[in-house]
């Protein structure tokens, strides 16, 4: 019989009917006691992009590692599909930015694929015909037929985030959390990942994307704009003004019809 209940791969009850994705009031995220993004208030509703936007070092990654459950919150709420970070694994995808696995373990690009079904299974868990299928597709999708079977170390740079979006993607969670996926890609496969997560968000899978690209950032539903602090959060065409964008890259631009105009560079604003 058919359900809109999010999916549970155990066959447990999930957490609540919350419409949103990530809930966050009054966060602050950092590392031990130091805070590096304070008093953080967003509701991602489901079936929703996010774009956290800012200058290396801004606090994009510490937020992202924060939803995904890996750091703790330093204060103030976090809600994850309903319920705590990391309660539900198999339903948050998250993709970051440094992958040991590239360097240490003699994986293949498939296995590293596969290791998105182990959430739902356990690392002792076997792999069903349902997961060979995921992983296929998302292999498929992001174009690596032909080096599925080559070890991860042989890979280009680019080819390796190819195998870790497609790992992502392979999870089939209803909250993907990608790290700058755009580094060392080309523009065809930059356009693969973007135009599946809006495939995704139209069946209510949210996607929060970390990024420096303000074009990327104006084409999700809503921006956050991080510099240490927030600059400034909601829709794009809202976010993106000159003012913000001066905050946060130390540019001048403009937004207009789904694009960015830069217009000036200023000096001093910490832009590395
Ligand atoms: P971004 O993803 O926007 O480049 P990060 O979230 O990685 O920025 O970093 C934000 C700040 O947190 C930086 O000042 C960085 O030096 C600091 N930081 C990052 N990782 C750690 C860590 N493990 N311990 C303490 N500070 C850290």
């Amino acid at each position: 019989m058919g359900s809109n209940r999010p999916e549970n791969r155990k066959g447990q009850p999930v957490q609540g009917p919350s419409k949103a994705a990530v809930t966050t009031r009054a966060l602050s995220v950092g590392y031990g006691r130091e805070t590096i993004v304070a008093d953080i208030n967003l509701i991602l509703p489901k079936g929703e992009l996010l774009a956290l936007v800012g200058s290396n070092g801004s606090g994009k990654t510490t937020l992202l590692r924060t939803i995904a459950g890996l750091l703790k919150p330093i204060s103030g709420s976090l809600e994850v599909l309903g319920g705590p970070p990391l309660a539900q694994p198999w339903r948050v995808a998250y993709m970051g930015q440094f992958h040991p696995s590239s360097f240490m373990l003699p994986l293949r690009a498939i296995e590293v694929v596969r290791m998105s079904r182990f959430a739902a299974h356990g690392l002792l868990g076997r792999l069903t015909a349902e997961d060979e299928k995921a992983v296929e597709e998302a292999i498929d999708l992001m174009g690596l037929g032909g080096i599925a079977m080559r070890p991860l170390n042989t890979l280009s740079g680019g080819q390796r985030q190819r195998v870790f979006i497609a790992q992502a993607f392979a999870h089939k969670a209803e909250l993907i959390l990608l790290d700058e996926p755009a580094t060392n890609i080309d523009a065809s496969s930059r356009e693969t990942y973007r135009s599946h997560v809006r495939d995704l968000a139209k069946r209510g899978v949210s996607t929060i994307i970390a990024t420096h690209d303000i074009e990327e950032a104006a084409a999700c539903d809503q921006t956050l704009l991080l510099a240490h602090r927030v600059v400034a959060y909601g829709k794009g065409e809202e976010v993106l003004t000159a003012e913000a964008l001066l905050s946060t890259f130390g540019i001048v631009g403009k937004y207009k019809e789904g694009r960015i105009v830069l217009v000036e560079r200023e000096h001093g604003h910490g832009c590395d």
